[in-house]
């Protein structure tokens, strides 16, 4: 889970390369990611959008948001993840956006801006995004009008449109035989907060306006439908996805006085290995893990994250090992060829890091430390325009867009002209120009 935990041979550049403040930071975890597909795979389906054509991502942000930017993406805040109960409940929230793209509410408004297939395209929607929930500073690298009242209304839904989403999640709860009674829950979640000021409000009530109309309306939608029963394969999901999340963000001392809450005992053995892991307590955090990974043998992403334990403990040639094990089991993943590539570099072997990295960019454009490695890769193999392209992506992806241009127009300088890393540095200038 990347919440800027460093590795120490590259935690100089790092330093050097954050901003003050990231506009929209996403929250990458192989394992985290794999369970919310889990949970979201039926819904999506009910939905008619295909179990995996919408990727779920999560935002590092405390507050309560869910949101959709283009047809390929529903977008929670980690906040929200955290605080809602059960599978239903999460469900209800992705069956909501689901609708949102289903009926269209989104591309309808989204001419202007550009899709999010690059990393330019991806940064430019979240930060816009991150305004229109209403963290105005995110907005300050970028500038699409630089209006926030016209980023509220492209992000913002209507009455009507949340209406029509309110019923079609709940024609898509039912048809994925989820219970409906989680959209009902998750709107009691915002209760009261329609006489707050907007400032104290949750971004989620900026986006999807709450109105006890609406409250009114899912009850009755509800009412006929009693007694389906929990899905015990979600709520493992669930419980695996955010006591992931919470072992990452909560101070380690709470997640160990709560392991008896995990669920199950392998989530258990996860959350207590990520706890002692924060507190650099190497053999008691590895003694979890391989606890976790004795319950579910080979499980990848137990081992991914023993990868991360000791690959952040500076056991360089272990954590190789273990990724090379985790990238085996699941070689499409590319949050675990990213952690293979990462443990490489630090091993000392920038060649076996460029080629798993590469695999990694080529499956996901869109984590910034895959493409922050992946630039120390090149560099570190003689190859500077590649760096150039890569950091100008990692800049874009983060809405930083004058040094994203900067680094675009070093490599367009550098490189054949209309090959294909060309053209990828091409897409960052594009995009960056498009934002002045
Ligand atoms: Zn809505």
């Amino acid at each position: 889970m990347s919440l800027l935990r460093l590795l120490p041979l590259v935690v100089l550049l790092v330093l050097s390369t954050l901003p003050a403040r990231a506009a929209t930071v996403l929250l990458r975890d192989a394992d985290m990611e794999r369970a919310l597909q889990q949970i979201a795979a039926p819904i999506l389906s009910a939905a008619g959008l295909g179990s995996s054509g919408v990727k779920i991502m999560v935002i590092d942000n405390g507050s309560l948001n869910a949101f959709v930017t283009d047809p390929r993406h529903i977008f929670l805040h980690s906040g929200l993840i955290m605080r809602l109960g059960s599978a239903r409940e999460l469900q209800a929230v992705i069956a909501h956006e689901a609708a949102h793209i289903a009926n269209g509410h989104i591309t309808r408004r989204m001419s202007n801006v550009r899709n999010a297939s690059t990393a330019a395209g991806l940064g430019m929607l979240l930060s816009v995004a991150a305004a229109a929930a209403g963290s105005t500073d995110a907005a300050a690298g970028i500038a699409i009008g630089s209006n926030s009242a016209a980023m509220r209304r492209l992000f913002s839904h209507t009455r009507a449109e949340e209406a029509a989403a309110d019923a079609a999640s709940v024609r898509y709860m039912l048809r994925a035989g989820a219970d409906p009674v989680g959209a009902k829950e998750v709107l009691d979640l915002f209760r009261g907060q329609e006489a707050l000021s907007l400032g104290r409000q949750d971004p989620y009530m900026r986006t999807h306006p709450l109105t006890r109309d609406r409250l009114r309306a899912v009850e009755g939608m509800i009412a006929g439908h009693t007694g389906i029963p929990e899905d015990a394969t979600a709520n493992y999901w669930f419980q695996r996805a955010s006591g992931k999340l919470s072992a990452f963000k909560r101070a380690p001392d709470w997640t160990l006085r709560r392991l008896d809450a995990s669920g199950s005992r392998d989530i258990a053995l996860m959350r207590e290995a990520v706890a002692w892991h924060r507190q650099s307590n190497l053999s008691k955090a590895l003694r979890a893990i391989d606890g976790a990974l004795a319950i579910r043998p080979g499980d990848a992403y137990f081992l991914d994250l023993k990868g991360q334990i000791l690959l952040e403990s500076r056991q360089f040639g272990a954590a190789v090992q273990v990724y090379q094990a985790a990238a085996a089991r699941a070689p499409r993943e590319p949050l675990i060829l990213g952690g293979l590539g990462r443990a490489h570099l630090a091993a000392g072997n920038p060649k076996g890091a460029l080629q798993a990295l590469e695999q990694a960019r080529a499956r996901d454009f869109r984590d910034a430390r895959i493409l922050r490695d992946l630039a120390v890769a090149y560099a570190q193999t003689g190859q500077l325009a590649m760096a150039s392209v890569v950091t100008a992506e990692r800049y874009a992806l983060m809405g930083r867009m004058k040094d994203a241009e900067l680094h675009a127009k070093r490599a367009l300088g550098a490189l054949p002209r209309g090959s294909s890393a060309w053209q990828r540095a091409d897409d960052v200038l594009i995009a960056a120009k498009r934002a002045k």
